[in-house]
């Protein structure tokens, strides 16, 4: 095992002005804590956690990710605790060592590979510190690296989520070594003959064509030196899983040098790799289609490069990459250049990307890129800030967007399950169906055979799926409520003429009116689209209700000036019969309260404005709107009784309107047309003796915007 001594020599060869006291605590407390773990392969554990923290000495990083390193494992597995950590390390690093045991503990085993995106993004949006997936990924690649001793069904388990998630998160970060490493080692493990024939392959070729690297390096090295280039070349045989990979891509058997070795010339400055570039093309021709100059145009993750194929004289092909050092470290390391240290400060690489900045940035629009891949990944990158990344009970993950509710996340697995949904249980414990859920947590639905979507659940749901398939049921549930009203609206109205609403008298009015049936009739007339009189009117245009002398609604109000109009207010609906007053609006308007109206405070000191007025005594005609709250039974049978006797009362019904729908009893409000105060005295009584009705009042806004719902009382 790496001795604390040993590992802070490795950090101390880059970053000379390391925190020694801090290292060697941390290698204590993590030695302390693991004392007594073995790992499979028998060797004590905190060789594990050394091991990973010497593999981010590689990536050169601060003592804050080596430390974290050091103690990834203590909170999970040992006795340790956040808070002791955060007591003898302090916060920072504190933060990271829970980051890691976050991701550590999610339940991947179960991940299908369709799922291995949102895998992905979970990870990344659980890592408020990119530190936390430094670590990570280090942690694999240690046990990815000893995964021998394993048994064989959990080898292939950690290699397919080597393979699904942790390889290409390395990608994503602009690590290429580490994913490279990482497939192999998986690639290993899923695939050992597929390997193994790559590499038996590599072997003969080698024997053919001796040693294909020195010649080809030797050659470039000699090129540049003629143009006095100050340039490193190194080559390379690809990693067996790249080169799998691209055979699988182009369906070939590999042949091509291209596609089994890599050439890298690296320059001091940016200028010598265009010189670069110049003396190799000159040299070789280059293959059309195959250059890319990532210098000028840097992908978002900080690569610079530029990327060329040549041809020789016996037609083979090379890749080659041409960039600085500097971009060099970057395109190993990728974001981790950014904590990277050299020579004891902060690298300054003007290359690395601040990772924070490098998201933000991903969240901008790509304008003319013509790098599809990087738009892509930007796009993705966008949605996961506001994205939380759940669990099914099977573990599967469904993707949200933030703020999303168990509702949402009920409809996300299906509608059948979102509309069936009675309540919610998150890691376990029943929350309230509003709740709002957080990345990670494990979500089970709750269902009830009968339920249906609530009208509240659309304050609830955020998602479009949720909202629109809420939407639909509750239409679908009006249009029925609405069909059972709209037919005793309908008998009520003719029945005002002493006609019957039979369904040959509908599938009349039906055509007349260009409806498509006559439930579509009785939906109108139910949701008040359609009055009754106007069904009447279609079938028999004659018949009108007898009416006696009655006052004109034009002149039903006595004491107005000459010049005068009146508007009955809709705030308190006065009806004829009760004590009113009038308030007047730049000397012509007159708006008509109750006496006993609310709002008549707001007039209070304004006497000019208010005018003495009372009703004609005469008999008035039943045109006064007037809003009834009305709290009954949920059973569609009692709406009916409710518009028949409205109906019997010779009242109409102009607009209904539910505020509130309850498993047990619906809250509605009616509004009908009524001559007088002793109309609606009468009418009420009726109402009130009916069992089903719970409850029954009079209906009056105080505010403009309650009574905004309902129409307005015509001017009259
Ligand atoms: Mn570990």
């Amino acid at each position: 095992m790496i001795s604390a001594n040993d590992l802070i020599a490795l950090v101390r060869n880059y970053n000379p002005k390391t925190n020694e006291q801090l290292i060697e605590a941390a290698y204590n407390f993590g030695g302390l804590m693991h004392q007594g773990q073995f790992r499979h392969s028998g060797e004590p554990y905190f060789t594990h956690p050394v091991a990973v923290a010497a593999i981010l000495t590689e990536q050169q990083l601060d003592d804050a990710t080596i430390v974290t390193a050091l103690l990834h494992d203590t909170i999970e597995d040992t006795k340790a605790s956040y808070s002791m950590i955060f007591e003898q390390f302090g916060e920072d690093i504190a933060k990271l060592v829970d980051g890691v045991t976050k991701l550590t503990n999610l339940q991947l085993s179960s991940v299908e590979t369709k799922q291995a995106e949102n895998f992905r993004k979970l990870f990344m949006a659980m890592s408020k510190d990119m530190r936390v997936i430094l670590v990570k990924l280090s942690d694999r690649l240690h046990n990815m690296r000893t995964i021998k001793s394993m048994r064989p069904e959990k080898q292939v388990q950690k290699a397919r989520e080597t393979m699904d998630i942790f390889a290409p998160l390395a990608g994503r970060m602009g690590m290429q070594s580490m994913r490279e490493e990482l497939e192999d080692l998986a690639f290993k493990v899923l695939n050992p003959e597929g390997r193994n024939s790559i590499i038996r392959r590599f072997i003969t070729m080698q024997r053919e064509t001796g040693d294909v690297i020195e010649r080809i390096t030797g050659d470039m090295r000699h090129e540049l030196e003629k143009t006095l280039i100050d340039a490193d070349v190194f080559g390379r045989a690809k990693k067996p899983y790249s080169i799998w990979r691209k055979m699988q891509e182009k369906e070939q058997s590999f042949s091509r040098l291209s596609d089994i070795y890599g050439f890298r010339i690296l320059t001091t400055t940016e200028e010598d790799c265009y010189r670069a570039l110049g003396a190799i093309h000159q040299r070789w021709r280059a293959v059309p289609g195959r250059f890319k100059d990532y210098i000028s145009q840097p992908k978002s993750n900080g690569y610079r490069s530029i990327h060329t194929t040549v041809s020789g004289r016996d037609g083979k092909r090379v890749e080659v990459q041409i960039r600085t050092r500097q971009m060099h470290d970057v395109a190993e390391t990728g974001v981790a250049a950014h904590w990277s240290y050299r020579d004891g400060v902060r690298s300054q690489n003007p290359f690395a990307v601040d990772p924070a900045k490098w998201i933000a940035q991903l969240t901008e629009q790509f304008d003319g890129d013509d790098d599809h891949e990087d738009f892509l990944e930007a796009v993705k990158l966008e949605m996961y800030s506001d994205q939380v990344f759940c669990f099914t009970p099977k573990g599967e993950v469904v993707k949200l967007p933030r703020g999303a509710t168990p509702i949402d996340f009920a409809y996300a697995i299906h509608t059948r399950i979102g509309s069936a949904c009675v309540g919610a249980k998150v890691d376990a414990m029943r929350v309230p169906l509003w709740t709002r859920l957080k990345n990670g947590q494990s979500v089970e639905i709750i269902i009830a055979e009968g339920q249906t979507p609530q009208a509240t659940w659309l304050d609830i749901a955020v998602t479009g799926k949720a909202k629109s398939a809420i939407r639909k049921a509750l239409r679908e549930a009006d249009r029925e409520r609405f069909i059972t009203l709209g037919r005793e609206l309908a008998r009520a109205a003719f029945a005002h003429v002493g006609k019957k609403a039979t369904d040959k008298a509908l599938a009349t009015a039906a055509k007349h009116l260009r409806l498509d049936s006559a439930d579509e009739v009785l939906a109108r007339l139910g949701s008040a689209e359609l009055a009754g009189r106007e069904v009447v009117q279609t079938i028999y245009p004659d018949l009108t209700p007898k009416k006696g002398k009655e006052v004109d609604a034009r002149s039903a109000v006595i004491g107005l000036l000459p010049g005068q109009s009146f508007q009955r207010a809709t705030c308190c609906e006065p009806l004829p019969g009760e004590r009113i007053v009038g308030i007047t609006f730049r000397g012509e308007g007159v708006v008509v309260h109750a006496i006993d109206c609310a709002r008549m405070v707001e007039y209070e000191d304004q006497p000019d404005r208010w005018l003495d007025l009372h009703w004609h005594d005469g008999s008035h005609p039943a045109v006064y709107g007037t809003t009834l709250d009305l709290t009954i039974g949920n059973d569609s049978g009692v709406l009916g009784r409710i518009c028949t006797l409205i109906g019997e009362a010779q009242a109409n019904i102009s607009n209904l309107q539910f505020v509130d729908r309850k498993p047990d009893f619906y809250r509605l409000l009616i509004y009908v047309e009524l001559r007088d105060a002793q109309h609606l005295h009468k009418l009420m009584g009726a109402l009130e003796a009916d069992n089903d009705v719970a409850a029954i009042q009079r209906y009056r806004g105080t505010a403009r915007d309650d009574v905004a719902a309902v129409p307005s009382a015509q001017a009259v």
